[in-house]
């Protein structure tokens, strides 16, 4: 064991300190050394005792929420731990500490919540973020995963209970990245919600009051930012789930002042990218010979659309010919040059000279598109008819129900694969299991910003970067897209396994750090051998480092 301690706790508080706590695995060593004789019980744990242990606890529940609670106590009490476990079952445990569960953890949040966990910034504390930031017993963060908690994944204003979110993201930062745990940091922005009934539940844990906005909205996140990149000036931050009239004036705000990016523009980009990249291997086309509609034209549909159209300006087409190609559909309908009511900067260069309509079906029968992506949180938003559509408007339709959590899924996997005759090209936001259509079994693979973001965070860390260019989630996507084998793309899977992440991550966020050191914004020494440095540079949980003391 590697720890360094500025200060040694001992006995009773380094049992109740997650990062020192090695529970019934401490040596008979360490209980004489740090008093713990006599504090637990004799037998000394090998962490595969520790880890079947707790599988076999989880195991006897049903519920994804209770595997969920009974997860998130290990990693309040015993954070190497919790992460071997992950590690161990990363399969089947994604699903519960990230998309879906996660979803069902925010919306109970304030009833299942137990461990204090990352920083809390209210609209009360507008002068004083320094000080709260001062607080947090971290000495060192690389990364933070920040929300305002007002859209979270396809759930919609969930204020304060949002924190689930940067949670499940950075526990994947570590279960994918291998960043120290110690050097993450989930924060939730409080600014109050607009959601009533949370407003009348007795239990809510958030601010009541309607979420405040306008100037003091932006002065509390840039109190934010400048505290937070005052104590860690390198750390990079992800913008998580903020509502789309936020999303895009943030990234705009800060993109070239700090290294930050939003998931939800620019991590589901990437990964709907990746996929697209890999039907064209199927289809043997190229990306600029799709004609693409959104179902949605929110944070994910136009961060997907445009790094669409950088894609396909890299195979040479003219970037505004590129966006020709590429249509919205929203709540109000198509997103038409005819639309009355102003369009917003961001869904303008999409917008097309079709005849308006409010019918899916109709608009995809008009636009003949040869792949649809859905990005709107509406269940059954690709109807049957609209998917025998596209199966009769070509031989192989690429069709990616993007939507989480499953309940907001555009359509399952066995719909799109029954309904197009086993001809679809399918990936979805959601995990689906396997479907059998004609005799041949297809493996759906989640297109889901897992595969991206921690490769993005990892390359942005290693390189020390001072900003995080929109290009460099092209840079993932191409990277991630060759790892998908021939076997894979016989499946119908149009991502790698992810029982190879932590591979998977290593291999992203080396294509990331490389076009950093590229563009000249890394701030440290270009290693002879990427894949190598970013590997050595992972956190085992393994064999675990804290640091504890300020
Ligand atoms: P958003 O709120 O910014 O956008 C939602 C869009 O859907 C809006 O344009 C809205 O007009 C449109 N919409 C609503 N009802 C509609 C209807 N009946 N018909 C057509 N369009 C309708 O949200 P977002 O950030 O763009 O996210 C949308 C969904 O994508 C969410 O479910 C989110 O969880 C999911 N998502 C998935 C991933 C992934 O990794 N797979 C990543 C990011 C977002």
């Amino acid at each position: 064991m590697t720890e360094k301690f500025t200060t040694e706790p001992r006995g009773v508080d380094r049992l109740r300190n997650p990062w020192l706590n090695r529970g019934s695995a401490f040596t008979e060593e360490e209980r004489d050394k740090y008093g713990l004789r006599g504090l637990l019980p004799p037998h000394v744990s090998s962490k595969e005792e520790q880890i079947n242990r707790l599988y076999g606890i989880i195991h006897q529940y049903e519920l994804p929420i209770h595997k969920y609670i009974t997860l998130e106590s290990i990693h309040a009490n015993d954070e190497s731990l919790y992460f071997q476990l992950i590690a161990r079952h990363v399969e089947e445990f994604l699903p519960i500490i990230y998309t879906p569960t996660v979803g069902e953890a925010c919306q109970k949040f304030s009833y299942i919540f137990r461990y204090a966990r990352g920083l809390y910034v209210t609209s009360e504390d507008k002068g004083r973020v320094d000080d709260l930031v001062a607080n947090v017993p971290n000495k060192e963060v690389d990364i933070i995963v920040v929300t305002d908690g007002q859209r979270i994944l396809g759930l919609g204003d969930l204020g304060a209970n949002g924190m689930g979110i940067p949670i499940g993201k950075l526990a994947l930062y570590t279960a994918c990245a291998g960043i120290n745990p110690q050097k993450t940091l989930p924060v939730c922005i409080d600014v109050g919600t607009n959601n009533e009934a949370l407003l009348n539940d007795p239990l809510y844990m958030g601010l009541r009051h309607k979420r405040i906005t306008g100037e003091d909205y932006d002065a509390l996140i840039k109190e934010f930012i400048e505290a937070v990149r005052k104590r860690w000036p390198n750390v990079i931050i992800q913008f998580e789930d903020f509502h789309n009239s936020h999303a895009y004036d943030l990234l705009r705000q800060w993109e070239k002042k700090v290294p930050c990016f939003n998931d939800d523009i620019q991590g589901t980009a990437a990964v709907a990218v990746t996929g697209l990249l890999s039907a064209m291997r199927v289809l043997k086309q190229k990306l600029s010979d799709q004609r693409i509609l959104f179902l949605g034209a929110g944070s994910a549909a136009t961060g997907i659309a445009n790094l669409i159209a950088d894609a396909m300006a890299e195979e040479g087409t003219p970037r505004e010919e590129a966006c020709k190609n590429i249509h919205l559909f929203d709540s109000k309908g198509l997103v038409t040059t005819k639309r009355e009511a102003e369009i917003s900067a961001e869904k303008k260069p999409f917008a097309c000279d079709l005849a308006p309509t409010d019918s899916f079906v109709e608009a995809i029968k008009e636009f003949k598109p040869t792949a649809i992506i859905g990005v709107s949180a509406q269940k059954d938003g690709f109807s049957k008819e609209c998917i025998e559509e596209m199966a009769r408007l070509n031989k192989q339709p690429v069709i990616f129900a993007l939507s989480n959590p499953t309940s907001k899924a555009e359509c399952t996997a066995e719909e799109a694969y029954k309904w197009s005759n086993g001809t679809c090209l399918f990936a979805c936001g959601s995990p689906f299991g396997p479907v059998e259509v004609n005799g041949k079994t297809f493996v759906p693979r989640q297109g889901n910003n897992h595969y991206i973001f921690p490769g993005v965070g990892l390359g942005s860390i290693y390189a020390r970067t001072k900003e995080i260019p929109n290009r460099t989630l092209l840079m993932a996507a191409k990277r991630l897209a060759s790892l998908v084998s021939d076997e894979d793309l016989e499946r119908g899977s149009l991502y790698p396994p992810l029982s190879d992440i932590r591979n998977i991550t290593a291999e992203v966020g080396s294509a990331v750090a490389d076009y950093l050191f590229d563009q000249g914004l890394a701030t440290v020494q270009r290693p002879a051998d990427m894949k190598k440095a970013i590997k050595e540079f992972m956190w085992d949980p393994m064999h675990p480092h804290f640091v504890v003391g300020q």
